[in-house]
């Protein structure tokens, strides 16, 4: 468990960035021997391989193939961005003999949460070179940023809430003025400051995840929604023996702006990626669509813990535990895909591991959050859950879960690519497992 708890904590301290994310994600595949593919390349695939590919180098789907070639796909789907700021295009700005950076929002954060802490700046680069633009990953890893609060005595009332306007309240210092962040950005990129033909840079919490409490029961981190389940989707690829079915990771940007994007959740990119593996292994008309038709996907996100000051926030039925297991996520209006086939479906694999699992619904007067299960299925349509790692504070820049829960995820994804999910016909499953280790 401790092996599962200090790699979560080492990928977290690691992805300061979805970039970042999607980088180690692709490291630890190669380590595993899977092939690197290009959208822009005609894919050769081969009964037994294990593949991925990167879109915008943010997104990462990774798969692999039976000896039987073509069959169902069992998909875990997650995200690698998080909530943020975004440097504008002309970030410099000077104030009172300060230099500041001129930020956006990227998602909805907990803006009061990135106030008075260090914070650092991390993203990719375009630099010009010999052979025309290349994409660098930068990360500056020092305390570089502060967004300084204002002090209580000009703002009285500042306890009782406090509104913050993004384009005022939220610009960091970087220095005095003068000061050039793109200075350090290219000397931490390695880069002459003139090759830089433009860049995706934004802040970062400079904490390092942490263990918490009087028996270490939780992590404190940046980023667990959803590094957590990306992190935990990929050990479990890693781990899971080989099955008849095609064990599949997808980890999708742009969940936190609506996965709107070309590599986002509602993009071409999984329905690509499931067109091209038909046709590289020589599927016969009507294969792909039956191999979809009894597929799976599993979309982890995490979910809201209980909160003990406030637990007239949550449905009193329906609420769920750090440390509690794996929760699956209902909605009535579908915002998380799970229904009664799959919940069940997903409810037993994790018994059947020994996983404990709890359920979550929202107060019916709190509309709750939504996550990518749902626009995924609009393009790959297939049998799906909604489930997730229940954790404090979402979206704030310093997040907290169970410990515990790391492996029990790591544990039902296992679980869950080791089953065989059998679509009997519309409605009906079987399971069959994989031995017991
Ligand atoms: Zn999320």
């Amino acid at each position: 468990m401790m092996d599962a708890i200090r790699g979560l904590m080492d990928f977290i301290d690691g992805a300061p960035t979805a970039f970042h994310a999607v980088a180690r994600i692709g490291e630890a595949l190669e380590a595993a021997g899977y092939i690197r593919l290009e959208e822009r390349e005609p894919w050769r695939l081969a009964p037994g391989g294990r593949y991925y590919v990167t879109r915008n180098r943010s997104s990462v789907i990774a798969f692999r193939i039976p000896e039987s070639g073509l069959a169902p796909f069992q998909i875990v789907a997650s995200h690698s961005d998080s909530p943020c700021f975004k440097l504008k295009p002309n970030a410099g700005k000077t104030a009172q003999g300060l230099a500041l950076l001129n930020v956006e929002k990227y998602g909805g954060m907990l803006m009061s949460s990135w106030l008075d802490r260090p914070l650092s700046v991390a993203g990719r680069l375009i630099v010009e070179g010999e052979e025309g633009f290349e994409t660098r990953l930068v990360d500056v890893a020092r305390n570089l940023a502060l967004i300084p609060n204002l002090p209580i005595h000009f703002n009285r009332a500042a306890n009782d809430g406090v509104a913050l306007n993004p384009q005022v309240d939220m610009l960091p210092i970087v220095g005095a003025e003068g000061a050039d962040i793109m200075e350090a950005v290219a000397e931490s990129a390695g880069v002459r400051r003139a090759s830089i033909a433009g860049g995706d840079l934004f802040l970062y919490n400079r904490d390092r995840a942490t263990l918490l409490g009087v028996s270490d029961e939780f992590i404190a981190a940046p980023r667990l929604d959803d590094l957590a389940c990306a992190y935990a989707s990929l050990r479990a690829l890693l781990a899971a023996k080989p099955s008849k079915h095609i064990d599949m990771l997808c980890v999708f940007d742009n969940e936190e702006v609506g996965s709107g994007t070309k590599q986002g959740a509602d993009s071409t990119l999984l329905i690509e990626a499931l067109r091209r593996i038909a046709l590289a292994l020589n599927a016969q008309p009507q294969a792909l669509e039956a191999a979809v038709a009894g597929s799976f996907m599993v979309s982890a996100d995490n979910a809201h813990a209980a909160h003990p000051n406030h637990p007239e926030k949550y449905d009193e039925q329906n609420r769920v535990y750090m440390n509690g297991g794996v929760v699956v996520k209902s909605n009535a209006n579908q915002k998380y895909t799970s229904d009664g086939l799959s919940a069940a479906v997903f409810e037993r694999i994790c018994a059947k591991a020994g996983v404990p699992t709890q359920r979550f619904a929202n107060r019916s007067d709190i509309a709750g959050g939504s996550t990518l299960g749902n626009i995924s299925n609009a393009h790959a349509s297939m049998n799906a859950v909604d489930i997730g790692l229940a954790q404090l504070a979402m979206h704030s820049a310093c997040e907290t879960m169970g410990a515990r829960d790391v492996q029990y995820l790591i544990d039902a994804l296992t679980a869950f690519h080791e089953t065989e999910i059998g679509i009997l016909r519309d409605g009906s499953v079987r399971l069959g497992y994989a031995p017991l280790r």
